[in-house]
């Protein structure tokens, strides 16, 4: 998972030889011979209501339906259960009465009488949410709608969601088209049916279909196949320029080159064009469902900031999907999940991502190293590093996703995404250096991810001694001390060794790099590195940075700035503030109001504007150029 970075106060947030040799199939045969049958229709989806109809087989006797909690790549439990709505189970014509259980909300009881043998279940499910959070956000629109399946499915409680099956259906609006991992058996009217499928894989198939919607093969001579669907709320919006489609058929292509397997059986880029619709990424094995603004094709600083989106998400699928830590598996949807390895999980996916981005061409190199640069800088101002090691942002995950942004560097946020990407870029180089150039990080990946060759949409789970034997087995190192020292450190600096093992060093100077250009272009004000705080266009503090000099002139995320030096506030006449701060004789003078009281704060700097950039250091090798280089023969775009 992962979100999409357009706002700067929110710098970040946006999935071994198997046990014993025993992998966990998402397509062994169910323990009922009769699946469940669910058709949603999603006519009622411009107006944010999706209808669902069930037949469950069952047995007289107490009976317990459960509604998915813990979600996949979501990493908490974020099911929608606020939304269901509608509940009706009739059996024989007769309608029976449910209790919802006093302490799992996602849990209903209900009395199968005798000689029933299948029940009726209905249920709406109210696509309300706002354009915040992950799945549960915002899904349709007037011209286009996601079915997330666990937003409407529930079932007889099972210890193993592989071992139900589930035969669904979907009816879609008049003329819309749509996109999935399912595999369509028929179709009648506007009424599609899929294959039986486990309720795993049923859940991790989630459809997108819209009015205005257009599918692209990717990379067509590679096997298995890849699509590139998208909907969009106008027909304008679904024009892929030929630089970026190139970069996206280079994706695929290098994906496959590091990776060196499929765990697939074909795979579906869904991709959602609309500003009605919450903004991110979800993994999934055999698709992911990206949501992106509108204007994401047409507009170069969206484009830029959200480059790294697919190639994230898609990586998931070997390293999330395919490899998963065994505390990440929910066998059950019920099931707590354990954060502990998400460094693993989304760490090396940052990393990977970010660096297939570059190799297939969809940021240049100068891109990535500002990208990585922001990363770096953000953690080399985190105070929130001295009370907090990186282990516990994982540890944590499912309290930091929907934690408040402000006064985030000294709570921390899902650091485990940049941070580990850092970590994931030092062993890439140390390994490099190590064994003389001979093996990297690929190899790992080829061994790690590639278990087994290509395989169906099975999961294998893994421990940290998987990850370190997997390391060693690779270039012999002292990885377990290595990952310890990084998981447990508590200190103010960011770990920044493999970008200085990488030939570079991270430098501050007056001029924005293409990011924060971007961002501002957007909307708002970074004046992280120099004065310490961000701001909305509109002069409100999103954030001050602890022991910065705003934080010691008494700002406060929150408060509004209306003036600079004595004028109304813009971040034109910052900035100018900031520059001329070098030669100012005077400290800037704000006016900011606070709750309904205003103050004059003076703020002492005299340092400039300072933004973080990528310098290379023309002594040691150029490790990271070399990491960045696309694998085989394929040209960037
Ligand atoms: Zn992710």
């Amino acid at each position: 998972m992962r979100t999409i970075s357009l706002a700067l106060a929110a710098l970040f947030v946006s999935a071994t030889m198997p046990q014993a040799g025993r992998a966990q199939s998402s397509s062994t045969s169910a323990a009922s011979s009769t699946p469940i049958t669910i058709t949603v229709d999603a006519t009622d989806a411009p107006r944010k209501m999706l209808h669902a109809d069930m037949v469950i087989p069952v047995q007289a006797g107490d009976l317990t339906l459960v509604y998915a909690k813990w979600i996949p790549g979501e990493h908490g439990p974020t099911g929608p259960i606020d939304n269901l709505a509608g509940l009706a189970i009739r059996a024989n014509g007769q309608t029976l009465p449910w209790v919802r259980d006093n302490v799992n909300m996602f849990a209903f009881h209900v009395h199968v009488p005798d000689g029933v043998t299948e029940l009726h279940v209905h249920d709406d499910f109210l696509a309300t949410a706002g354009t915040a959070g992950f799945s549960a956000g915002a899904s349709t629109s007037a011209n286009l709608g996601m079915v997330s399946w666990n937003e409407v499915m529930l079932w007889p409680q099972a210890p193993s969601a592989k071992d139900v099956m589930v035969t669904p259906s979907v009816i879609l609006p008049e003329g819309w088209k749509y996109g999935t991992a399912l595999t369509a058996t028929g179709h009648d009217g506007n009424t599609t049916h899929f294959a039986t499928v486990p309720l795993n894989e049923l859940i991790d198939s989630p459809l997108l279909s819209g009015r205005w919607f257009r599918e692209i093969p990717l990379a067509p001579e590679i096997s298995p196949k890849h699509y590139l669907d998208l909907a969009a709320d106008g027909p304008e919006d679904l024009e892929v320029p030929p630089q970026m489609l190139a970069g996206f058929n280079n994706l695929v292509r290098q994906a496959s080159a590091t990776y060196r397997s499929h765990h697939y059986g074909s795979y579906h880029f869904l991709m959602t064009l609309s500003d009605q619709v919450a903004h991110f990424g979800l993994e999934h094995h055999q698709s992911n469902d990206d949501r992106v603004p509108e204007k994401t094709f047409l507009d170069p600083n969206i484009d830029v900031l959200a480059a790294g989106l697919l190639p994230h998400e898609f990586t998931h699928s070997w390293n999330g999907k395919y490899r998963r830590p065994a505390g990440l598996l929910s066998p059950d949807f019920q099931t707590p999940m354990k954060g502990n390895l998400l460094w693993v999980y989304e760490g090396l996916t940052t990393y990977l991502g970010d660096v297939l981005t570059a190799r297939s061409g969809l940021w240049t190199d100068d891109q990535y190293r500002d990208a990585l640069a922001d990363s770096a800088a953000t953690l080399d101002h985190r105070p929130g590093r001295t009370w907090r090691d990186l282990q516990d942002t994982a540890t944590a995950a499912q309290t930091l996703y929907e934690a408040d942004r402000q006064w985030g560097n000294w709570r921390r946020s899902v650091d485990y995404y940049p941070e580990g990407e850092l970590l994931w870029l030092e062993a890439d180089t140390i390994i490099r250096q190590q064994s003389g150039g001979k093996k990297s990080l690929n190899d790992f990946c080829a061994r790690f991810l590639g278990l087994g060759g290509n395989t169906g949409p099975i999961t294998v789970p893994y421990t940290f001694d998987d990850i370190v034997s997997n390391l060693n087995a690779v270039q012999p190192y002292d990885w377990a001390g290595f990952l310890t020292d990084k998981l447990t450190t508590k200190v103010d600096h960011a770990p920044l060794g493999g970008i200085e093992r990488g030939g570079y060093q991270v430098v501050y100077t007056d001029t924005p790099n293409s990011m924060t250009k971007a961002r501002e272009a957007l909307g708002g004000l970074n004046a992280w590195y120099s004065l310490g705080l961000m701001a909305s266009g509109n002069g409100t503090l999103g954030d001050v940075l602890f022991y910065s000099p705003a934080y010691k002139a008494g700002l406060g995320p929150g408060m509004k700035i209306v003036a600079v030096n004595g004028r109304q506030y813009s971040n034109s006449l910052m900035h100018d503030a900031i520059r001329n701060s070098k030669t100012a004789q005077t400290p800037i003078e704000l006016i900011v109001v606070n709750t309904g009281y205003y103050r004059t704060v003076k703020i002492d700097y005299h340092g400039g504007e300072l933004y973080p950039h990528l310098e290379r250091v023309a002594a040691k090798p150029d490790l990271l150029d070399q990491i960045l280089q696309p694998l085989g023969k394929t040209p960037k775009s």
